[in-house]
């Protein structure tokens, strides 16, 4: 369909954290290189306890299962990926409002507040090698592909894809930001572990959304 629905986006928390579950070794793997190894595990833990919440929870808008997401991840996750998802999905939740659909311009706007919500609490800039690096081109490409007639499926098709070649850009990136950035020059040459994780959330998207 043109629209986001509540058991759409249900699906798609649930398919980010089959993501995540999937990938934990390789988020780990990568923090280990340029951070203190635990991406994976932070990732694995905060999803397993949104879908702990979300079992017992009444959640009849796409406000209230986006909230309900954003405030698990905060409290659940301890490094800095915890606040920075749990804005993004917290932002999300505001922009969505208090209804069980969004159109596909709607969803894209949340998105670009989710991503606005990253940047006011963390300050990444392009090129910081953060997970920005992933969100931003794809919260770009949907804006784009909508712009230019694309159904929502498609446009967060083009999303995912613009997250994923975000990510592998990284990979040249002194770090700015994030315990990566102690590392200085030394980070060059690792992919950054959020923009990893940042492109499953929008692949996630791209398999059930639309
Ligand atoms: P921690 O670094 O506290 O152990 P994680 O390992 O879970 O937390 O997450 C690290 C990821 O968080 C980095 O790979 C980076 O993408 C992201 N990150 C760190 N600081 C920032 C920031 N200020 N803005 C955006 N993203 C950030
Ligand atoms: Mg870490
Ligand atoms: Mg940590």
């Amino acid at each position: 369909s043109e629209t986001a629905t509540l058991s759409g986006l249900n699906a798609w928390v649930r398919e980010f954290a089959a993501l995540v579950d999937e990938h934990k070794e390789e988020l780990t793997r990568l923090d280990s290189a340029i951070g203190d190894g635990d991406h994976g595990i932070n990732m694995e833990r905060g999803m397993a306890a949104v879908l702990a919440a979300l079992d017992g929870a009444e959640t009849p808008s796409s406000a209230a299962l986006l909230k309900n997401v954003g405030m698990t991840l905060v409290s659940a996750v301890g490094g800095a990926s915890g606040p920075l998802y749990g804005t993004f999905f917290l932002r999300l939740a505001s922009a969505c409002g208090e209804v069980t659909e969004v159109d596909a311009d709607t969803f894209a706007k949340a998105v670009r507040a989710g991503l606005d919500g990253i940047v006011a609490r963390g300050k990444a800039e392009s090129g910081d090698k953060t997970m920005y690096d992933a969100l931003a081109p794809a919260a770009d490409a949907l804006d784009e592909a909508l712009a230019g007639g694309s159904s929502l499926r498609a446009a967060l098709e083009a999303a995912a894809d613009a997250a994923e070649a975000g990510r592998d850009a990284t990979s040249p990136m002194p770090a700015r930001k994030g315990r990566a950035s102690y590392l200085g020059e030394r980070s060059v040459g690792h992919q950054d572990p959020g923009a990893t994780s940042a492109a499953l959330l929008f692949r996630a998207a791209a398999s059930v959304l639309g």
